[in-house]
């Protein structure tokens, strides 16, 4: 199977966020749950760099947007390997490649038909970038996503039909209701193509920095048409000297958080129809962090810095509580105190301490070394609920439900502690005659955080290997593959004893 998985690239108006750091971990998850299926994976993600508002923004600094967008890229790319994002390419809309790209994909455009030019006055959003409908606007006539007032812009610009999809548009989004999830958001694309789709200007002639029109270099593509074409655009050099459109396209999954809907769900799949290409397989909405009920953007300046968060207590815990508080797809409050909470709770305790407590134990009763054991009926249902628990984690992670697979993997972490406790390996260490089963519960608590590892690999990556490695065990990619995670894949190994996977946040601390 393939699996492209991408990001919206994001915009350089401003520093890297958490709503970012946001979008980046859930494709992250995806790409990296895929590639232990066994799947062919290709994970993207880049940056936006033309548009109005990032010449603004250089503008404000005194800076070419040139310049600009130099010393901003480096921080989106770094912010991506701070996250542990495994993505095969990272992609700037200034690459010459990727410009060239957008022209012949415009051009196509053209030679179907499907381009004019007119006169056009409407009601624009700076800050989105886009034109909107009076009927979409707030009752106070703002911008609904911005809460800022739409100016009237008027130009002469090169129009894509995007009237002409619309019937085309509805058929292909009746017969493939899963193009768009969560379901709400389908219903909401769906509805917005049955209102009547009305043309779109895909260039500006009062802006500079942009791809220019190849048939008409007064003009610039919008900058929304030159961002959607990274999908396909990277996928022609990001491998020198290798084409992989045929090998990803249609395979792609696009992740994206709800404000940018219509973009992706409605007129980048009319582009496509009209460039000779097929839809993507799958589109998927999330929603927003909020902090304090109000969502978190650079517009609005309540910016948490994941930076500072990861500097503090490290990515995987990041990780783990975006996913874990918030179910993707929804919106969700977040919190430092609901972060302190979830990270004591359940990663110092459920799960930090029961891999320090099986290490420290097959340490002390059987000289560091996981003693070999069949499975009968002390350890039957435990085996056969690990093995449940992987299949059913990743039923979840195949239909992007991340937080109800981190949820299945819990229920496993909670299973193995109570095994602990029913169990009492210290009382049956004391009984010669208790020695078979003492081996049984080591081996099966190894072998149960072996699954836990296996499963929970994808949202906390570090933690994973670092369990693997305490447990003796292989990590490498080929050790990573779910068709490994049987209860009996566990090697005898010797443990490595190490420091607590996650050390206690004390109050106030
Ligand atoms: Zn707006």
């Amino acid at each position: 199977m393939r699996f492209y998985i991408t990001t919206p690239i994001y915009y350089v108006n401003g520093e890297p966020h958490l709503g970012h750091a946001y979008t980046t971990i859930a494709a992250d998850i995806l790409a990296r749950y895929h590639r232990q299926k066994g799947d062919d994976v290709f994970f993207l993600t880049g940056v936006d760099e033309h548009g109005n508002k990032v010449a603004q923004a250089a503008a404000e600094r005194g800076l070419t947007p040139r310049q600009h967008v130099d010393q901003l890229a480096p921080r989106f790319r770094h912010l991506a390997e701070q996250l542990g994002a495994t993505n095969d390419f990272f992609i700037r809309t200034t690459d010459p490649e990727h410009e060239a790209y957008v022209q012949q994909f415009v051009e196509r455009l053209k030679a179907a038909g499907d381009i004019e030019k007119r006169a056009y006055g409407g009601l624009y959003c700076t800050a989105c970038e886009g034109f909107w409908y009076e009927r979409d606007l707030a009752p106070d006539g703002t911008c609904p996503d911005h809460g800022i007032k739409p100016v009237w812009l008027e130009e002469e610009n090169y129009y894509f039909l995007l009237s002409k999809y619309q019937e085309r548009l509805a058929e292909l989004f009746r017969a493939n209701p899963d193009l768009v999830k969560p379901r709400s958001r389908y219903n909401e694309a769906l509805s917005f193509i049955d209102q009547g789709l009305e043309d779109i200007s895909i260039s500006r002639s009062s802006i500079t920095w942009g791809v220019p029109v190849p048939w008409d270099p007064e003009q610039v593509i919008y900058v929304w048409v030159d961002a959607l074409i990274n999908y396909l655009s990277a996928l022609t050099y990001a491998r020198p000297g290798e084409d992989l459109v045929e090998r990803f396209w249609p395979a792609v999954y696009h992740l994206l958080a709800k404000d940018i809907l219509k973009f992706h769900a409605v007129i980048w799949p009319a582009l496509l129809l009209s460039a000779g290409h097929s839809l993507p397989t799958g589109e998927f909405i999330h929603g927003y962090l909020l902090m304090g009920g109000e969502k978190m953007s650079k517009t609005r300046g309540n910016v948490l810095d994941p930076f500072a968060v990861m500097d503090q207590y490290g990515i995987d815990p990041l990780r783990f509580y975006l996913m874990r508080e918030v179910a993707l797809g929804q919106d969700g409050v977040i919190s430092l105190e609901g972060f302190e909470g979830r990270y004591n709770s359940e990663l110092a305790n459920e799960l930090g301490n029961l891999v320090s407590r099986s290490v420290s134990m097959i340490g002390k009763y059987r000289d560091g070394r996981i003693p070999e054991a069949p499975v009968d009926e002390v350890l039957r249902d435990v085996a056969a609920e690990g093995e449940a628990m992987v299949r059913a984690a990743g039923a979840h992670y195949d239909v992007v439900a991340v937080t109800a697979a981190i949820e299945t993997v819990w229920e496993y972490v909670r299973r193995l502690n109570r095994l602990v406790e029913e169990e009492a390996p210290w009382k049956l260490v004391k009984e010669e005659a208790q020695a078979g089963r003492l081996d049984m519960v080591l081996h099966g608590l190894a072998a149960g955080l072996r699954l836990v590892a296996l499963a929970i690999y994808p949202v906390i990556p570090g933690t994973a290997e670092k369990i693997l490695q305490r447990l003796g065990q292989a990590h490498g990619a080929a050790d990573l593959l779910l068709e490994k995670a049987a209860w009996t894949g566990l090697t005898p190994a010797a443990v490595v004893v190490g420091p607590p996977l996650f050390p206690r946040i004390e109050a106030g601390g």
